[in-house]
């Protein structure tokens, strides 16, 4: 068995070193709990980023995976597979849409979104050909290729990839008027996260989300809702866009649709949306295989329970109010967020994001900092009330010093 030092050393010495991992090496995991190669358990409070809102090894997830790996897992979109069909019918009809287009990845998904809206502004809004404008906010975080790192605000994300990709503008976050200016004739898109993960678990100011909807229906422009992090039940409804009783043109999904199995991603929209797509344009090997159709299917069968949504927004509730009352005793500054995600941001005089991070890690709850000294909490949407309260007791004796 190697210890959690050697098996650190070897991947410091046999990688590039473009992520700055806490000082564990996970071995198991199962439910809400990871188990380390030292036999130490700790409580995940991070679920990669959202991606496993349903727990680790959830049964009915892995079940839905193994049996369709004894049947078939990849084909290529060279062919057909039997679950292909369901798979895009189920995730339009779930969204209240029309049609989808599966990739991989959120960034890939959001890549095709891209595409997707550029070519709908030449083929069917009229924009002159190479001027379409996508409106994005400062703050974004929608994935790491060339061209979405070229409208990100975020130097470390951005610095050093250029040449970068033309044809974004970019508007502060939750500024209806800035958007509204933004809005030129070749504008064809607006692309937000309804609530900003990466940024902080910012949530944008009241009617803000459906300003955004106002102003895109009245100047024919398409509005985007990145809901990678934040859909898929982790605010409490299964898009955060709902909060606001909004409804997109476009959504875009990932991370918890792959189950943290395997990874799906999906740009879900009208038929008239994706309709400009044509044979040979855009793809991927990978995009709607037989496995991530078959894992995405069951996540769609349990999200349609309503149970989860139900469970993010009770638990967030609760956890909301806990942090609450670490704002009152000026451990913390701010916290933000809906449901089971929260960003917070620890006084300063407790120590940075990274460090805070640390001493929970030694008390057996892992989370990650984002900037500074901003924490961000997204347990498995499948935690225990009991679970939940134990983190938040090691938060609060972390915080106390
Ligand atoms: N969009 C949002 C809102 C995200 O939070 C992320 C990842 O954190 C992405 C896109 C990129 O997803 P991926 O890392 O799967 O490419």
């Amino acid at each position: 068995m190697s210890t959690t030092q050697d098996a650190i050393a070897a991947a410091e010495a046999h990688s590039a070193h473009n992520y700055h991992p806490l000082p564990v090496v996970v071995a198991t995991a199962e439910g809400a709990w990871m188990t380390d190669v030292e036999g130490r358990r700790y409580l995940d409070m991070l679920a990669g980023y959202s991606a496993l809102n349903f727990g680790h090894g959830n049964r009915r997830l892995i079940d839905a995976a193994k049996a369709q790996l004894e049947r078939v897992t990849l084909t290529s979109r060279a062919f057909h597979h039997d679950r292909f069909a369901e798979f895009c019918a189920r995730l339009a009809e779930f969204c209240g849409m029309e049609s989808v287009l599966p990739m991989n990845t959120g960034a890939e998904a959001v890549e095709t979104a891209v595409k997707t809206v550029r070519k709908w502004g030449y083929r069917v809004k009229g924009v002159p050909e190479g001027t379409a404008k996508i409106v994005v906010a400062a703050g974004n975080f929608h994935g790491r290729t060339t061209t979405i790192v070229s409208f990100s605000t975020d130097p470390e994300a951005r610095a050093d990839h250029g040449p970068y990709t033309p044809g974004f503008e970019i508007v502060p976050y939750g500024d209806l008027t800035a958007l509204g200016a933004a809005l030129s004739d070749n504008a064809v898109a607006v692309l937000l996260e309804p609530i900003q993960g990466e940024a902080g678990v910012l949530v944008p100011p009241p009617g803000y989300l459906a300003g955004v909807r106002r102003l895109t229906r009245e100047r024919d422009v398409l509005f985007v809702a990145d809901e990678i992090q934040s859909g898929l039940g982790r605010t409490g409804r299964t898009f955060a866009c709902e909060h606001e009783g909004v409804v997109p043109d476009v959504y875009v999904l990932g991370k918890a649709l792959g189950g943290g199995i395997v990874p799906v991603s999906a740009v879900v929209s009208s038929a008239a949306v994706l309709g400009v797509h044509r044979p040979g344009e855009h793809g991927s090997t990978f995009g709607g295989n037989p496995l991530a159709c078959a894992v995405a299917l069951e996540v769609l069968a349990m999200l349609r329970t309503g149970e989860y949504q139900q469970r993010a927004a009770e638990l967030g509730d609760h956890l909301h109010r806990e942090l609450g009352l670490l704002v009152d005793g000026g451990a913390v500054r701010e916290v933000r967020g809906r449901g089971l995600w929260a960003g917070v941001d620890v006084d300063p005089s407790r120590g940075t994001g990274r460090q805070v991070s640390e001493r929970l890690l030694e008390r057996g709850v892992l989370v990650k900092e984002t900037h500074g000294s901003t924490i961000r909490l997204a347990p498995p949407l499948t935690i225990s009330k009991e679970d939940l309260d134990w983190g938040l007791e090691r938060l609060r004796e972390v915080l106390a010093g």
